[in-house]
């Protein structure tokens, strides 16, 4: 269901000579990130002029923990943002003209560390604040240039974003900058926490470990590579008595559910047991982790494809579908896949090879690498639209948001609508 807000779009301006500079701030989990952008022409994306972050090292307590992470940001975003006006010749003289945070989801504690931040220097400054939704953020970066597809321009509405990072997981349907649809979500834990939990298991240390579970998958050798993939996890008859399977899909499981989910938790718990039973006692042997590790990933990228195939087939992606089911994809053609998982080079291959439901009609976007992971530029490119086309800012008293569903962009209040006076002294 999509449900409206009183703020409208408004329709495109004709390119239109931009000249102001935006601040971003982003920390809602783990990483303290700053952007400074440059709002050039209403045509074209912004452009990137310096960017910065600092990262929690979660590396022995083995997952984020919030209050750490509150700290965490409380001691580096002033620092790191003092630092990064000095150099980019901001401050009281020459203050940037729109300042973005993000407001939510995320955990409170991180978020509230550049919230209140933002706020002083939207006071101090006199400049609007925008709170940005960070999983709008996450989409909106296809909206840049895209250095692996250069030729290819910004979404067009509807369009589909695969959200996978380390918090959420989700196939949200755009009809607009404000109404989105949530096609799946997951029911357990998301994506990047699955990959994450199952390196972990695996011996691997340090943070973003879906990253070095990718890097330690592509250095099997190509042909130990492929004789796992001849080799089938359905039933425990394997030389490694393995059994994982694609989640959601046993016999007691409608083939066509009525709610579309995924469902990530279960490939941690099948690699927890299977090492509990047969390396409880002795360390992994190197064949049985590469395996383990290589099917992880091939699954549950499997996992999500074969979802998104059952709901484009579900909810139709032709015309004749669109009468008989609703059809509710018929109209898309840009599909993004963006948020740290996106960046993972099998799925994005998997994508493009096998979303068989979509009949080759869809031009994937894939945000640059480093974008896809949180960082400040994706907030301040929301934060732009939000200001531009919905010519609203955020009140004051807005306070982070810890669940935030895309769905309800706008309809969490705490929003003003800004002044045309307001408007052409930054949009000059
Ligand atoms: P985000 O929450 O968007 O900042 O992304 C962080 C999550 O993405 C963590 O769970 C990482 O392990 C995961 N991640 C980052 N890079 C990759 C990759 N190349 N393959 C799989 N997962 C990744
Ligand atoms: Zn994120």
């Amino acid at each position: 269901m999509i449900l409206r807000s009183r703020f409208k779009a408004a329709k495109p301006l004709q390119a239109l000579r931009r000249t102001y500079k935006v601040l971003a701030i982003e920390s809602s989990c783990d990483d303290s990130c700053v952007a400074l952008l440059d709002r050039f022409l209403s045509s074209e994306p912004p452009r990137i002029i310096d960017e910065a972050r600092m990262t929690l090292n979660s590396a022995l307590t083995g997952g984020v923990i919030p209050t750490a992470a509150h700290e965490f940001h409380q001691k580096t975003i002033a620092q790191l943002i003092n630092g990064f006006l000095a150099k980019n010749g901001l401050g009281r003289s020459t203050p940037p003209d729109l300042i973005c945070c993000t407001r939510g989801p995320g955990m409170v504690g991180s978020l509230s560390a550049s919230l209140q931040l933002a706020k002083g220097l939207a006071v101090a400054w006199e400049r609007p604040l925008v709170g940005v939704h960070h999983m709008l953020g996450h989409v909106l970066t296809a909206n840049l240039p895209k250095k692996a597809q250069p030729d290819l321009g910004p979404p067009k509405y509807p369009f589909l974003s695969l959200l996978c990072s380390g918090g959420h997981t989700m196939l949200v349907l755009l009809s607009s900058l404000t109404e989105h649809e949530i096609v799946i979500d997951t029911c357990d834990i998301a994506a990047g926490d699955s990959l994450d939990k199952c390196a972990r298991e695996l011996g691997f240390l340090g943070n973003m470990l879906g990253k070095e579970l990718e890097r330690y998958v592509a250095s099997i050798p190509e042909q130990v590579r492929a004789d796992f993939a001849s080799i089938r996890t359905h039933t425990r008859d394997n030389e490694f008595g393995l059994k994982l399977v694609l989640p959601l899909r046993s016999p007691k499981h409608e083939k066509v559910p009525a709610k579309m989910e995924f469902a990530f938790a279960s490939f941690l718990s099948t690699i927890q047991e299977y090492k509990q039973k047969h390396f409880s006692e002795q360390p992994m042997d190197e064949r049985t982790r590469m395996f383990l590790a290589y099917k992880v990933q091939e699954l549950l990228f499997d996992h999500i494809v074969n979802r998104i195939n059952v709901s484009a087939l579900k909810d139709g992606t032709d015309r004749t579908a669109l009468e008989a089911a609703g059809g509710k994809f018929s109209e898309v053609r840009d599909f993004i896949c963006s948020g740290g998982v996106a960046s993972n080079s099998v799925l994005r291959e998997k994508l493009l090879k096998d979303l068989l439901s979509f009949n080759n009609s869809l031009k994937f976007h894939f945000p640059d690498l480093r974008l896809c992971t949180d960082n400040a530029v994706m907030i301040g490119v929301a934060g732009i639209e939000i200001f531009e086309s919905l010519r609203v800012k955020s009140d004051l008293s807005i306070l982070p948001i810890r669940r935030w569903p895309m769905s309800e962009v706008l309809l969490v209040g705490g929003y003003e609508r800004v002044s045309e006076e307001e408007f052409k002294r930054i949009c000059r």
